[in-house]
Order: C-alpha cells, then structure tokens, then sequence
C-alpha cells in the first residue's frame, strides 16, 4: 500500500499516518518527494483496506501495489534517488566512476592503485578484502589488512572506498573502514546478509546475481530499502549467458529498465561483465550511453602480476583513456563528469 499525501500535508499530517500505521502493527516509510510525500506501508500479509486510510487528514488517495517490490518502485517515488557518499553523488546528473583493483594485495599497490585512480579522474576507489573467488584455492584476500590498507589510501587521496562484505563477519569488521559496501553478485539473494548491511546503515552497492532476473534484482533492493535504508546503488555485472567469447554477457537492457521501474540510480561493472580488458572501455561507454549512473571498472598498476583478475583489469593509461572518452559521451545523454 501507498498513501499519498497532499502537497499542503503537515509534518503532523505525517506523523499522524505514520503512527496509525504502526498502530495496526504494520511499519511506515515516509518518502519526501519534490511536490508531495509518499508514505510506504510494509508488514501487511493480505491486502489492507484503502478507506481506512483516506479518511485521515492530508491523506489524498491510498494505492494498493501490486509488484512485490514497493519501496523501491518509481510509484513510490517518482524522482531519481541520489545516494551521497562523502562529496560523491550517485545518480544525479554528474556520473560517478569508481576505479581500482580486484583486490587488494599489499599497501603499496592499494596506494598507488588510489593515486593512479585519482589521475584519470575516477571520484571512488574500490579493492576488495575478503574475496569470493570460484575456486577455494584461489586468492581469497587479506581481509581487516586490506580493510585498514584501503581506507588509508582513500583518505590520503580523498577517495571514498567501496569493498565487498559476504557475510555478517566481514560487515562487522568492514564497518569502521568502508564507505559503501558492496554486496557481491554471488550473495545477491543472501537476504540475512542484504538486511545486515542494511542496518549497518551505510550506501550498498548491490551487485545483480549472474542469473537473477530485473523482478529478483528489486526485490533484493528491496530488502534492504524496507529495512530501513534507502541508499542502494544497483549494478549490473553481466549474467551467464551461452556467449563463448567473454567471461558473462553484460547485460545493458536492464539500465532502461531499471530507469523506468525504480528510482535507485544503477551502475555498470564492465570487468567482471565481459572479463577482457580490451572489452571493458567500449562497454563502459555503451553503459554510460545507455544512461547508466556510472561505472565501477578494476584497474592495477601492473596487471599482469595482480594476484585475481588481472586479465580483464585495466592499464592505468587505458583508464584515463575511458574516463576521457567518456567526458565526450556524457554530454549527449544530458550528464558531467
Ligand atoms: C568484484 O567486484 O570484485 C566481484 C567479485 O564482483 P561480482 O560479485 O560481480 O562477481
Ligand atoms: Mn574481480
């Protein structure tokens, strides 16, 4: 159910729908738009009465939705949600790139992975520490090393950091040094995990499960929007499809998609999408044509020796050279950088 309420309700108005909502046991989320205030109801197992509600003061008209996912749909809130993380906003008019490696592999390699980052014009540096990698064997990253290694760098080159959690642990630990953190494609339907990162009260960056359709995507956001945290950034990273030629099929459809049913801003990660790096600049600027809200894209100060995915990350040179081109692409689709 969604209350809408009038442009001339009062924060009382307001305040009065939400207590009786939560009279009838039910939890209210107030969602302010440019003219007038949305109020999402969630918790309720059968469909509500509307009248009930349009009899309150202020409340114009109650809508049932339908969809299973309500928060963060454009009926609750038609305009752009823009997520704030230090001075970076996601989707807003100006894109956001964030850059740097798959993991992060020693404290000199974070801090020159942030300085280059910085150089070609990326706003965020992400490295992960705690990696779920298809094998076991694999390297599975430095954890609270890393953590403390990447929050440095991000601060001596005022670099808001991104890094993976998998599970309640590695939150917890992550918390203190983290700016966003990033619910990995694998753990997309972890929902303990989605409502622990939730709470923790910081943006999410949520990655979409390589086989998840748009309807599971929203309903994973929506998880951690109806837990109380509305700063969600979507990302599309490519899904398993019968391509023989590249790591996953990056699947661009959704960005417009997305843009139409929801007013989470939706990023684009064209290194795991396509796992080649000669593929992740002409990707990225398809992504950013198609009207995504940025991109997210692996660069190494020296690649070939990067100890996981260093086959599709990018050269520095080869990042600014993206993040240039990119600066010709944004105008045409009404976007800075
Ligand atoms: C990553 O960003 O390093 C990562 C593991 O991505 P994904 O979850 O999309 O595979
Ligand atoms: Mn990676």
């Amino acid at each position: 159910m969604l209350i809408i309420m009038s442009r001339e309700a009062t924060l009382e108005q307001i305040r009065g729908v939400e207590q009786f909502i939560e009279s009838l046991g039910l939890r209210a989320h107030a969602i302010p738009g440019e003219s007038r205030t949305a109020i999402g109801v969630t918790g309720n197992s059968g469909p509500l009465n509307t009248a009930q509600f349009e009899e309150l003061p202020g409340v114009v008209q109650a809508v049932r939705v339908t969809k299973s996912f309500k928060l963060v749909s454009r009926e609750t809130k038609p305009e752009d949600t823009v997520v704030s993380v230090g001075d970076v906003r996601v989707g807003g008019r100006e894109l956001a790139i964030i850059a740097g490696p798959c993991s992060v592999e020693s404290r000199e390699q974070i801090f020159k992975s942030a300085e280059l980052a910085k150089q070609a014009g990326a706003q965020m540096l992400r490295g992960g520490a705690f990696k779920p990698r298809t094998s076991p064997y694999a390297f599975r990253g430095l954890g609270k090393q890393a953590l403390e290694w990447i929050q440095a760098a991000g601060r001596e080159y005022d670099l808001p950091v991104v890094s993976e959690v998998v599970d309640h642990e590695s939150c917890e630990l992550a918390l203190p040094f983290i700016d966003v953190l990033q619910v990995g494609a694998r753990n997309m339907q972890n929902y303990t995990l989605l409502e622990a990162v939730a709470r923790a009260g910081k943006p999410i960056l949520l990655k979409r499960g390589p086989a998840a359709s748009l309807d599971e995507l929203l309903n994973a956001a929506e998880y951690i929007l109806s837990t109380g945290n509305y700063n969600v950034i979507l990302c599309e990273r490519g899904i398993r499809g019968f391509s023989d030629f590249a790591r996953n099929t990056l699947d661009l459809n959704i960005v417009p998609a997305v843009k139409e049913m929801s007013h989470l801003p939706i990023i684009v990660d064209p290194s795991h999408g396509t796992g080649h790096r000669k593929m992740v600049a002409p990707l990225g600027r398809a992504a950013v044509a198609a009207g995504a809200d940025g991109l997210i894209v692996e660069m190494h100060p020296d690649p070939d020796h990067a100890l996981s995915d260093g086959y599709q990350s990018l050269y520095p040179l080869q990042l600014s050279g993206l993040i240039e081109s990119l600066r010709h692409i944004a105008p045409a689709v009404g976007r800075t950088l």
